[in-house]
């Protein structure tokens, strides 16, 4: 199992398809996706070869994810080779789900059983206005589809936003009560291009952790692998309330993801600079060693925590290059 020098181990790589984006969301890609190099995202085959040499250095999950990685044609041919491995448990898939309602049984018979569907309103004025598209009833009813597929706990993504979403908790909580259903908050991440943005939106995580408390949520108890979500539950809500709260104290401690970049780019960190070019190492079937030394020898260089709090984002624009 790769292991970094403060004692964390890494089961969990987190691999963008693309940097490519039909949504325009606020605090990610406002413009829309624009293309600043040559469209040479990672082939099915590097695909394939850098997700078994990760499951060989135990890498037990894998999340595809941009970018929309949905834009990708070759999403199901993707997902289908890494269900292949063996060692790979997880196979997860974060989505806009705009395209789920055609395509969600072809995921799942592709080998995705996770799936994590970003959802930051349920009001359609201000799913609008957040994403650039009104598409609210259209991602639901691909959650629908999703779970006549066979998904089974769905994760909702929703990053709270100040003035936005972050009175949205009542919405979510009815839904989650019929539709059994788990709901991951995420604080709003300051990036390098989004310094205004966060400066006026941002709200700490602490804020709806006092909201749970008060409707009687209790933390759940942490498993001992659990990454840096904090967990809600409460005897009411099949599924659970999971908080991603990077600015909060020991966030890093519990760090158990890589992350490869669309193009092959090995990220230690998501606020990290510069990264470690894989690429070279997926071109034939017989590099797996020097793709295993590659990944494990960058891994001595991973820090022990982000600097966030001291404004540091990093080398990340926004985190649809970077596979957030
Ligand atoms: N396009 C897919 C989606 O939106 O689900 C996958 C990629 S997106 C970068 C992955 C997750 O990161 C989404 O849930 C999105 O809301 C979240 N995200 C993007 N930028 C963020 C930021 N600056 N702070 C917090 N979360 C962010
Ligand atoms: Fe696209 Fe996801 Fe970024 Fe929204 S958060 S712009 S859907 S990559």
């Amino acid at each position: 199992m790769l292991e970094d020098r403060f004692g964390r181990t890494f089961p969990y790589l987190r691999l963008s398809v693309t940097d490519a984006c039909n949504f325009r969301c606020t605090y990610c890609l406002p413009d829309g996706y624009r293309k600043t190099q040559e469209e040479s995202f990672l082939s099915l085959d590097e695909i394939r070869r850098l997700a078994a040499g990760f499951a060989s250095l135990g890498t037990r999950k894998i999340r595809l994810t941009g970018g929309e990685p949905a834009t990708r044609r070759d999403l199901p041919e993707i997902a289908a080779s890494i269900a292949a491995l063996p060692g790979v448990q997880t196979l997860a898939l974060t989505t806009n789900g705009y395209n789920l309602k055609q395509n969600a049984r072809r995921y799942f018979e592709a080998g995705i059983n996770a799936l994590n569907v970003s959802v930051d309103s349920l009001d359609p004025v201000t799913f609008h206005a957040v994403t650039g598209h009104d598409k609210l009833s259209l991602v639901l009813e691909g959650i629908d589809a999703a779970r006549a597929a066979g998904f089974r706990n769905i994760k909702i993504n929703s990053v709270l936003l100040k003035d936005v979403t972050d009175r949205t908790l009542p919405d979510f909580l009815e839904w989650m009560r019929a539709e059994a259903l788990s709901v991951r908050f995420i604080e709003l991440m300051q990036t390098g291009s989004n310094r205004e943005f966060f400066a006026k939106h941002f709200i700490s995580a602490e804020v709806l952790k006092a909201q749970l408390l008060e409707r009687g949520f209790a933390p759940a108890p942490r498993a001992p692998d659990a990454g840096p979500a904090q967990e809600f539950h409460h005897p009411d809500y099949p599924g659970k309330i999971g908080m991603i709260a990077p600015y909060s104290k020991d966030f890093c401690k519990t760090c158990n993801r890589l992350r490869v970049t669309a193009r092959g780019r090995l990220m230690l960190c998501l606020f990290g600079a510069g990264g470690y070019e894989l690429r070279p190492f997926l071109q034939s079937d017989d590099q797996r060693d020097e793709l295993r030394q590659a990944i494990a020898e960058a891994l001595h260089f991973k820090h022990e925590t982000h600097y966030l709090h001291q404004g540091v984002t990093g080398s990340t624009p926004h985190l649809a290059s970077l596979g957030g």
